[in-house]
């Protein structure tokens, strides 16, 4: 087969075979296919779309081009979730120990930046120390004896999608339901659990801009993901503005470990226990929302939640002493403040802006080999439907250097709407999809 011919033929709308998509996948991985030509057979397919069996393929190439980890060792049922990407969404870093502290086992890989959204790997490597690249002798060693686990694509889980990932995010190819439905199931079914609970962000800050579109990517890992055999479930949620407070890797570091001491911003508690919910049922742990959120009350409440996130530090490297000394994780210079221009209700926020002005002061990647600056980020101070007086602050920048502070806290101003008239707080939690059924969430459902 020539490489040339199959990205002509994809440009050209034809079908390609699974043989063809294997051909590539694996051609690419091992290093025998050059960026350049991979780069042009991902924007023709994204031109050109793929379509269910294709996205099937490469699910399946992607994910054969490692290991699939076997955890029937464990007893204990084992559950993980994924979110499709976000702007200020450190949920599993929170999600990952409460859930392990009520007795379901989190293996969970997880991916780094990608386009304007945040990364959970990225986040974890802002605590000194901490490693992503284990083995999976020491991942399943891990989960036999804490219960959690939290670790990147590697050269022997789901290497094609490290690979891949990297090229999609600096080759304007993310925004695109076959490659997240790819990606996302093949680092997630390598892990070897028993099903997944998959959070689809949907708002201007996601890739996912409608309810529409969000709903088409929770059906596509849906259908794709029970050919595969795991129990999956997938929740809507808002991503019209950040997630919590805080955007940039330690930043968010610090505000999930306030989080699992019981100090939540709303928000990321609503959004956080439903998923959690979510996957205590999924586990046939609890039967009921109730009975879910009491078990995540209790262990958020009695620090065994916490316990569990100490002891994943332990086991991958990480430094302990960040969890009652934050000046331990990485500290930014300058720390600038930007003021709104105007007083009335802050109407909107422009998400997908704000994470890309992240990666302009550091917290993400402009290029493959870009280094992060892992203390760089945004507190943002004001939230959707909030009254804003003239010369409240609205954000925070924390970076290396005052001059780029000046220059992004102008384009930051700018993100933040500022109307006359009342606006609503967006509602956090959207829908609820299955294999077989699709329903809103009602209120009932959600945390109290
Ligand atoms: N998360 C992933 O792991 N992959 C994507 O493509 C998007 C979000």
């Amino acid at each position: 087969m020539l490489v040339s011919q199959l990205i002509a033929k994809k440009r050209d709308g034809q079908t390609l075979s699974e043989a063809e998509i294997n051909y590539l996948v694996s051609g690419y991985t091992k290093g025998e296919i050059p960026d350049y030509q991979f780069s042009a057979f991902l924007m023709a397919a994204y031109l050109r779309g793929l379509d269910g069996k294709e996205t099937f393929y490469l699910t399946k190439a992607m994910l054969n081009s490692g290991k699939i980890v076997d955890l029937s060792i464990i007893y204990s049922p084992k559950i993980d979730k994924h979110s499709t990407g976000g702007v200020g969404d450190k949920v599993s870093l929170i999600l990952a120990p409460l859930v392990a502290a009520c007795g379901v086992t989190v293996p969970m890989v997880s991916g780094r930046g990608l386009g304007h959204t945040g990364g959970t790997l990225d986040k974890l490597e802002s605590i000194p120390g901490f490693r992503t690249d284990l083995s999976i002798e020491e991942f399943k060693s891990n989960l036999e004896q804490i219960g959690l686990c939290l670790i990147g694509q590697t050269e022997e889980i789901a290497p094609a999608d490290k690979k891949i990932y990297a090229l999609r995010d600096v080759t304007g190819t993310v925004e695109f339901i076959p490659f997240i439905t790819a990606s996302i199931l093949s680092k997630k079914l390598a892990e070897g659990g028993d099903g997944i609970v998959f959070d689809v962000k949907v708002g201007q800050g996601a890739f996912m801009k409608t309810l529409s579109q969000a709903r088409a990517l929770a059906r596509s890992l849906i259908s794709i993901g029970t050919k595969f055999k795991k129990k999956m479930t997938a929740i809507l949620t808002d991503m019209s503005e950040p997630l919590g407070q805080t955007v940039g890797n330690s930043l968010e570091v610090v505000e999930a470990i306030e989080a699992l001491k019981g100090n939540w911003q709303p928000d990321l508690k609503k959004v956080t226990y439903f998923l959690g919910a979510e996957m205590l049922i999924l586990a046939g742990k609890c039967k009921s929302y109730p009975q879910a959120y009491q078990l995540l009350n209790k262990a958020n409440q009695d620090g065994t939640a916490l316990d569990k996130f100490q002891q994943m530090l332990k086991r991958q490297g990480g430094e302990t002493g960040i969890i009652d000394d934050y000046s331990k994780l990485p500290q930014a210079k300058v720390q600038y403040q930007v003021q709104s221009a105007r007083r009335g209700y802050l109407k909107e926020i422009q998400t997908e802006q704000i994470g890309w002005l992240a990666i302009e002061i550091g917290a993400g990647r402009k290029s493959k080999e870009d280094q992060i600056d892992p203390a760089a980020g945004f507190v943002i101070r004001k939230k959707i439907g909030e009254r804003v007086q003239k010369g409240e602050v609205l954000a925070e920048i924390h970076c290396q250097y005052l001059k780029l502070a000046e220059k992004i806290g102008e384009q930051l101003k700018k993100c933040f709407v500022v109307s006359q008239s009342r606006s609503q707080r967006p509602k956090k939690i959207l829908r609820r999809l299955t294999s077989h059924s699709e329903s809103a969430v009602r209120p009932e459902m959600l945390p109290g």
